[in-house]
């Protein structure tokens, strides 16, 4: 598709394929656009009768694009999204029909749940499900070979309420942090903000490979990553793709990604290339949270789309490439209010300065004390091989708050003058603080956590991995904080005393969790173990902190999470880390037996033909014969590898009890019995001739563009 931004400019185009707040404007009647301006503020409920007139406007907007149906779009805790469609048509007797789409429609949906993760939520007879409009995400339109279709942006409650997905949790989570929030606001003499909300700008890395060499790799289709493959010589040591021009097939496939995400009314602003050969980078402007894990989801799906048109595939698996920079989605995270004030600006003047320090206060705290709950929040099967890789954020957490920050809050806790600020002692409420940098000359990239200026960075959240998850998980950690803090601050008599000794003494008893230094070497992994951070190494031990006595508790208290929708969630995300090593497992073994096999030994046959007829002919071929020694003892050590691991995931496989100890049996005996035969495999093909190997490799994959 040739698109041309000057028949078809920018402004026009943006937002055209997305039923936004202009459009409402203009379609709604006023009294009706303003009852549900009330009602995405929070202040009011959402009646029928508004409901019937916002469907009949959604629905009339929709048909005149083109569109035949309408679906609830939400996400099941596959990490992907849903959708039923079903068509506006409703027939008449007369053998005609009319397009109708009711206010009931619009607001609630019964979609067959019973295909959809629920971790044992949902008893098999009682299977229903019901989606929700949430009537803050923009209602848009999808174009595929089906035609044009209405989806409503949606959360999914079983029948009696509990979540199905990832977006109910995040909205509660919002509430929980509004509300506590707000309480600190008005003790700080705040009277003009009436709502505080979480903002998240996402920066999503993807890779792109050849489509027709995808296609060989079952490996890649079937699992998302490469299970075999070594590096090539030109590796990314050199860092040149970095920021470097951005090559014409690439340029033209962001060109069209642009434009559908700018239909869609999605902020695409940075598009550029990321450490890896074939790998990128695409970062929209951040929103409110539940809107921009909606817009992620999308981004996601239209990478994957925009790609196959251009006859390339996307990855958005962690680690496609062993060897290779993974991928990540730095969640920026901030909070702010109604009336445009980011609470973590640390503003100009000494009320500001108080107000910044109590959010950075609860934050510290939150991280600290949360650590093991958002550590799990960003773990699965394949964000393991990323985290704690030395090259993207350790497994342990820790927060970066830059040189400057990090002086004043020692000096504060220590009740020490601050000698860059020309030794002054700091008063909250009444001292200026110096302007901090917001630039990259201050950025720690190693931390997992890190503090740029107005908003935290968490950057362990994976590529493929749903904004809801973490965004849950930081939410709710501050809220509860935040409440604490609004506990006292109520009912101190003098809230700048208060304020002052608050802070003091969070960042003494807390201060463990920041860390400036480099978070990717060893020193850093005893100095966090000296300090008591935990250091949760992979998602097999992350993902029962969601069961732990500190998770229920928090969860519980701020009304985001029941007990039994974590225990849910906790059979989901577990069986979810077993099905996946189970695939990878089996696709491994029958790669190895069935393609890779065959082709060495075929190679070496042919090999040792030729050595025998040199020796036939007297010639000494020493060398020659020990690459036969070695490709055949390769095959030996790979067959045998492959029978280990068939048994190591046979015997896991008949783990039916209990899913962590089948968790820990993939992660203690498939996983290493998997690395056995990625080591035979990878060594056979250095040594096997590149034209006899079975499918592309990895420097076809990282350098065809
Ligand atoms: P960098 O690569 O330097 O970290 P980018 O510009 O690539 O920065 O991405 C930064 C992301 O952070 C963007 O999505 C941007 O909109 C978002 N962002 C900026 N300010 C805030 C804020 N106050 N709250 C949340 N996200 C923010
Ligand atoms: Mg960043």
């Amino acid at each position: 598709m040739s698109i041309d931004f000057v028949a078809n400019p920018v402004e026009e185009i943006y937002g055209e394929s997305c039923f936004n707040d202009a459009t409402m404007k203009a379609r709604l009647p006023k009294n009706i656009y303003k009852a549900l301006k009330t009602v995405q503020a929070g202040d009011g409920e959402l009646t029928l009768e508004i409901a019937e007139v916002v469907a009949s406007a959604m629905k009339d907007w929709a048909i005149e694009r083109g569109a035949t149906h309408y679906t609830h779009w939400f996400q099941p805790l596959t990490g992907l999204t849903a959708e039923k469609h079903d068509s506006f048509i409703s027939p008449s007797s007369d053998g005609t029909v009319i397009m109708e789409f009711s206010g009931k429609e619009l607001t609630q949906g019964e979609p067959d749940a019973s295909s959809f993760p629920s971790g044992g939520l949902r008893a098999t007879f009682e299977a229903r499900g019901y989606t929700a409009w949430d009537i803050n995400s923009p209602a848009f339109l999808k174009q595929d070979n089906s035609g044009l279709t209405l989806c409503i942006p949606t959360g999914f409650v079983s029948y009696t309420g509990e979540a199905l997905d990832k977006k109910v949790p995040l909205l509660r989570s919002m509430e929980a942090l509004n509300k506590q929030a707000m309480r600190i606001l008005k003790v700080l003499g705040n009277t003009t903000s009436k709502k505080v909300t979480s903002s998240v700008g996402p920066e999503q890395e993807y890779f792109l490979v050849d489509k027709e060499l995808y296609l060989q790799r079952s490996d890649l289709k079937l699992t998302g990553r490469a299970l075999f493959g070594t590096m090539s010589a030109k590796g990314q040591e050199m860092d040149d793709h970095y920021f470097g021009a951005i090559k014409e097939r690439v340029a033209d496939f962001m060109r069209e990604l642009n434009y559908e995400l700018w239909r869609l009314g999605i902020s695409a602003k940075t598009q550029h290339n990321e450490v890896a050969p074939n790998q990128f980078e695409i970062a929209p402007i951040f929103s409110s949270s539940n809107v921009a894990s909606d817009s992620n989801q999308l981004v996601m799906e239209m990478l994957k789309k925009v790609a196959d048109r251009h006859d390339l595939v996307c990855l958005l698996h962690e680690k496609p490439f062993a060897g290779v920079n993974g991928s990540g989605k730095h969640n920026n995270w901030s909070m702010a209010t109604d009336d445009g004030i980011n609470l973590l600006n640390p503003g100009d003047t000494p009320q500001d300065n108080a107000q910044f320090m109590v959010f950075l206060s609860a934050i510290i705290k939150a991280v600290d004390v949360y650590a093991p709950i958002l550590k799990m929040s960003a773990s699965s099967a394949s964000n393991d091989h990323r985290l704690g890789a030395n090259e993207a954020p350790p497994a342990i957490i820790s927060i970066f708050l830059g040189t400057q920050l990090k002086e004043i809050m020692d000096c504060l806790a220590a009740g020490k003058p601050v000698p860059s600020m020309g030794g002054e002692l700091i008063e909250l409420g009444a001292s200026h603080l110096p302007k901090l940098p917001k630039d990259n000359t201050d950025r720690n990239r190693t931390s997992p956590f890190a503090f740029t200026g107005n908003r935290f960075e968490f950057r362990m959240v994976g590529s493929s991995q749903s904004l809801g998850g973490p965004n849950v998980v930081i939410n709710t950690a501050v809220a509860d904080v935040l409440g604490e803090f609004a506990d006292k601050l109520e009912k101190a008599s003098d809230v700048k005393a208060e304020i002052q000794k608050l802070v003091k003494e969070t960042y003494k008893a807390h201060d463990r969790i920041v860390f400036n230094g480099n978070g990717y070497s060893d020193e850093w992994v005893v100095e966090a173990e000296k300090r008591g951070l935990p250091n949760l190494k992979n998602a097999v031990v992350s993902i029962p902190q969601l069961i732990s006595d500190l998770s229920i508790k928090l969860f519980e208290k701020h009304k985001v999470f029941t007990k039994g929708e974590l225990e849910s969630r906790y059979e989901v995300y577990l069986e979810d880390y077993c099905l996946r090593l189970n695939i990878e497992a089996g696709v491994t073994a029958e790669m190895a037996e069935r393609l890779i096999f065959p082709a060495v030994s075929a190679y070496t046959s042919e090999l040792a033909s030729s050595v025998a007829d040199q020796k036939a002919l007297g010639l000494k071929v020493p060398a020659q014969e020990a690459q036969v020694k070695a490709l055949s003892e390769g095959m030996e050590g790979l067959l045998k590898a492959v029978a280990d691991l068939k048994a190591a995931n046979e015997k896991t496989l008949a783990i039916e009890e209990d899913s962590l100890k089948k968790a820990t049996s993939y992660l203690e005996t498939v996983i290493p019995a998997m690395a056995k035969v990625r080591s035979f495999a990878d060594g056979l093909e250095k040594i096997t001739d590149k034209f006899a190997w079975p499918y592309p490799s990895y420097e076809d994959l990282l350098f065809t563009m």
